[in-house]
């Protein structure tokens, strides 16, 4: 499957120290009426917390790092879900020693500081729905 997009508006944003870092981004979303869009964002963590999907079991597994963290790199998409805009996005993520971790972002990462970017793309919205063969909510191929 390929799609076409153009781009649409670029958003700065600033995020508030304390808050969680995934629902900020849904927040935005919400606010600004994003559908289709990237997102990248560096800054600091007071807590991090991703997911690691067990592909034999189609199931994710959710680890919480109790310290200070660099965000490094977070990287991601925007599409719909059940009717409302989801990010799927990846981090990095510092301690420091320098050591790196990472994974799938989910609620639980504590914004310290957040520099975040969403792209938003014109074009038709895509919806996620259950991938058999996966486990994943994976884009719809229509
Ligand atoms: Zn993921």
């Amino acid at each position: 499957m390929i799609k076409e997009y153009t781009s649409g508006k670029t958003y700065i944003c600033k995020l508030k120290h304390g808050d969680d870092l995934l629902e900020s981004i849904h927040a935005i979303c919400k606010e600004k009426d994003i559908t289709m869009g990237s997102v990248q964002a560096i800054g600091a963590l007071q807590a991090l917390n991703i997911a690691y999907y067990e592909q034999n079991e189609k199931k994710y597994y959710e680890k919480a790092f109790n310290s200070h963290y660099e965000i490094l790199a977070l990287i991601g998409n925007i599409s719909l879900k059940d009717g409302s805009p989801i990010c799927h996005a990846h981090i990095v993520a510092g301690d420091a020693d320098g050591a790196a971790f990472g994974g799938h972002l989910v609620k639980g990462c504590v914004v310290f500081a957040c520099e975040l970017i969403i792209s938003e793309l014109k074009g038709p919205a895509l919806s996620r729905g259950l991938d058999a063969i996966t486990g994943l909510p994976l884009w719809d191929d229509a």
